[in-house]
């Protein structure tokens, strides 16, 4: 059990005895089943027919409510054009990328930002899932995406830290799937790194992690604060293979 000594304890554990009872009982009816996304604290969300989404090669299977939140950088240039239409360019870019180059079915992770804090729909069907609970099956950290849901966040953060307008969309982000899925912040949110051995979500980036979760706490009502210590930020692990490469995102026995 995570520690939320000053966290609403009570309205977690209601919402965790929810998501564990979806767990035990998921199965095709139970995934169809009406669970509405609280419109207030959501984020606006591009969908795939916005940005333009090719169609995919095989349609994402719908999985089980996710229990941790992995933040990734995408090791894209730190471009300053912040426009919706740069947004829209960069996620039809990954999706080219995941799938042309590294034969993917589709874009791997479920929900991306641009440094203009624009947030869009990954993987196909990932809003539907979010919005029954529930979660698609992604490629995005190796061996764990049985379990997880990846943001990825435009620019490589190694050195420098993204701008406001990504911060504050990927804190939005975050709260909103912690209230949907009733976890933690303090317990839930993660760095690529802390499953693989990868440079992603960057030095920079992850150092900040312990404030992510606390202001993700924040905007969820929660007045715990500065509870984690800053992580031990390790300075040996691999850099991109190439530009976009961010880290092992798929497992041998993973089928992306
Ligand atoms: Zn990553």
């Amino acid at each position: 059990m995570p520690d939320m000594s000053s966290f609403d304890r009570r309205a977690f554990m209601a919402r965790a005895a929810a998501v564990a009872g979806g767990a035990a009982l998921i199965g095709a009816a139970d995934l169809t089943r009406s669970r509405p996304v609280r419109a207030a604290s959501a984020p606006h969300v591009y969908t795939r027919a916005e940005w333009g989404a090719r169609p995919p090669t095989a349609t994402a299977e719908i999985i089980a409510a996710p229990d941790h939140l992995v933040v990734h950088h995408m090791a894209f240039p730190n471009s300053t054009d912040y426009s919706l239409s740069h947004a829209f360019q960069l996620s039809r870019d990954c999706q080219d990328l995941h799938m042309d180059t590294n034969g993917w079915s589709d874009t791997g992770q479920q929900l991306t930002i641009s440094r203009g804090g624009y947030v869009m729909e990954g993987r196909n069907r990932s809003l539907e899932a979010i919005g029954k609970g529930a979660n698609v099956m992604g490629a995005q950290t190796a061996n764990n995406n049985g379990h997880t849901l990846g943001i990825e966040n435009e620019g490589t953060y190694t050195s420098v830290l993204p701008p406001t307008a990504l911060w504050n969309a990927l804190v939005k982000t975050l709260a909103w799937l912690c209230d949907d899925y009733g976890l933690d912040p303090h317990a839930s949110i993660v760095g690529h790194r802390d499953y693989v051995s990868t440079q992603c979500p960057g030095d920079a980036l992850y150092a900040k992690l312990p404030q992510l979760r606390n202001d993700v706490a924040t905007a969820l009502g929660s007045s715990l604060t500065a509870e984690r210590a800053t992580p031990y930020v390790r300075t040996d692990l691999p850099g991109p293979g190439r530009s976009g490469d961010h880290g092992p995102a798929v497992g041998a026995h993973e089928h992306p």
